[in-house]
């Protein structure tokens, strides 16, 4: 049976919507369609939909519904906050570094690499230890009473690596910086209450946790001043016009109530399968090895390795043959492979870092799909191998 199915390994990519959260979101497409910003009923009844899904992010962040904005991604969230805060610095006339590592998704990274250019702000990259870690000490050295914002992520998408959050948001508030960090990959299996984190902004993306894609949310502490980066109607306080998706913004509420209430077992189920392939990978393929951070210092659904010999986009490939669904967790594009910004940051060599193999599991993940994984990839990695070997021969 098992072969007949797609074993889906691939859930830091994205997650199927959970029936509950589709159930939640059908009336908004047909029979609650209306506009909130509309003053009649229907347009009334969506916006009370919108402003219960508000409260409810809200509980679970343990902030205010005032500091919830509704955004369309994750991408979206992390380009408010960065652009947004430096935006609001350049006319305060105040601070002109931006401090973040290279580490960061896209979406972070090259945000803050496009500000450079045509902002006048300067980005220092933060250095990160051989597991992703940046060391509160290395934070420390460079900030300054000119920082105006740092943007550490939360968890590593490539590598599951956790950030010591509060410490590293402590730090920021001394030298009167803001910090913001991006917990896309956070949401669904690390706690989010925002007042134990210490955070300023926290981005969050709903296709992550069950719940829709081209949805999402950024928390902003309220003080906090940010200038839009889309212009337009008053929405959202004024920080993101645009008229809501009403449908996908409910089901995120609904989808991210699920996951807090489910927390400690979804989390559970995700650590046993995610020890299962860590276990099996390193003791069955030699020349595999972790890449991030080992035990509780990881996402608990999130396996990645480096494979020694073996070209990654060759390895999905097989994979996928046998049904497979895996990632390198890089940016890998069959016949021009890049090697990860991520794995070359940590110190791998560019021929290591294309050898990466992320294996994310989800709430569907059974004890039999890691079997079959760790069945089939002993020879699909000999096969990969023995291409390579004839190559160079
Ligand atoms: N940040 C991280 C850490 C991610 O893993 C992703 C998506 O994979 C994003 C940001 C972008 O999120 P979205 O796809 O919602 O734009």
């Amino acid at each position: 049976m098992l072969n007949n199915r797609q074993i889906y390994l691939d859930h830091a990519a994205t997650t199927p919507v959970d029936p509950r959260v589709v159930e939640a979101m059908l009336p908004y497409f047909t029979r609650d369609y209306g506009n909130p910003s509309s003053t009649h009923a229907l347009g009334r009844m969506a916006s009370s939909a919108v402003e219960k899904a508000r409260e409810t992010i809200a509980g679970i962040l343990n902030c205010t519904p005032r500091e919830i904005v509704f955004t369309s991604c994750g991408t979206e969230g992390d380009n408010l906050a960065l652009r947004g805060a430096v935006m609001a610095a350049r006319q305060a006339g105040k601070g002109r570094y931006v401090l973040t590592a290279r580490t960061e998704h896209h979406a972070v990274s090259h945000t803050a690499a496009l500000l450079a250019r045509f902002e006048d702000i300067t980005v220092e990259w933060l250095s990160v230890d051989r597991e992703g870690r940046i060391a509160p000490k290395k934070l420390a050295n460079a900030l300054c009473d000119n920082t105006i914002i740092v943007s550490v992520m939360y968890a590593n998408n490539e590598i599951g690596t956790i950030q010591p959050m509060a410490e590293l948001a402590a730090l920021a508030h001394e030298h009167g910086a803001l910090f913001h960090t991006d917990a896309v990959q956070a949401a669904g299996q690390l706690p989010l209450d925002v007042k134990a984190l210490g955070v300023d902004m926290l981005a969050v993306s709903a296709h992550k946790f069950y719940g829709p894609k081209g949805a999402g949310f950024l928390f902003v502490r309220n003080g906090v001043n940010l200038i839009p980066s889309q212009s337009g109607g008053g929405q959202e306080n004024n920080l993101r016009a645009g008229t809501h998706n009403v449908p996908l913004i409910v089901g995120m509420a609904k989808a991210l109530e699920l996951a807090h209430q489910e927390f400690e077992a979804r989390t559970a189920h995700y650590r046993h399968l995610r020890d299962r392939l860590i276990a099996g990978v390193i003791g069955n393929i030699p020349g595999a090895s972790l890449t991030g951070a080992p035990g509780e210092s990881r996402l608990p659904n999130h396996a990645s390795f480096v494979l020694e010999g073996v070209e990654s986009n060759a390895l999905l490939m097989h994979l996928d043959m046998a049904g497979i669904a895996a990632s390198s967790g890089s940016a890998c594009n069959t016949g021009s492979p890049e090697p990860s910004d991520v794995l070359l940051t940590l110190g791998y060599e560019a021929d290591v870092a294309l050898s990466s193999l992320r294996l994310t599991v989800g709430r569907q993940t059974t004890d039999a799909d890691v079997d079959r994984m760790l069945e089939v990839l002993p020879s699909a990695v000999q096969k990969v191998r023995t291409v390579r070997e004839m190559q160079s021969s």
